[in-house]
């Protein structure tokens, strides 16, 4: 998929233009995706960091992740809604949640990550790929 993509935050405060070609769309299911989304998982598209653009601030959260490596998670400083994700393993990548579309239906998960650590109230979807290494 290489059309232009957009999207933002809840208040506005926060928009941008992806150009990149979509690497790949997952749904993940580990403990730190689920605190900083509230929810059982969070649904994400990979795309290199040149081929995106943001308006407004995007502040990151650092965390460590379940295979101990650093990440970020990036949201809007006014409404706090979960905008982005990055982690130092793939330092060219950035993960948008796919809800920030401004037309979510553009998303379409083929991968899943940290699937053992599904909530027994948030079922991964069956028969998606295992997560690229
Ligand atoms: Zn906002
Ligand atoms: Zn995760």
């Amino acid at each position: 998929m290489t059309e232009q993509l957009t999207g933002g935050c809840a208040c506005g405060a926060v928009r941008y233009e992806a150009k990149g070609e979509i690497e790949f769309s997952f749904n993940c299911h580990c403990r730190k995706c689920q605190r900083s989304t509230g929810t059982g998982h969070s649904s994400a598209f990979a795309i290199d960091v040149a081929g995106i653009q943001f308006q407004g601030e995007v502040r990151e959260h650092k965390a460590i992740s379940d295979n101990g490596a650093a990440t970020y998670s990036g949201f809007c400083p006014t409404c706090g809604s979960p905008l982005t994700s990055r982690t130092e393993r793939f330092p060219n990548r950035i993960y948008i949640h796919a809800a920030t579309l401004d037309d979510p239906s553009h998303f379409s998960p083929s991968v899943i990550v940290f699937e053992e650590a599904a909530q027994p109230w948030d079922p991964p979807i069956k028969n998606l790929e295992a997560a690229p290494k």
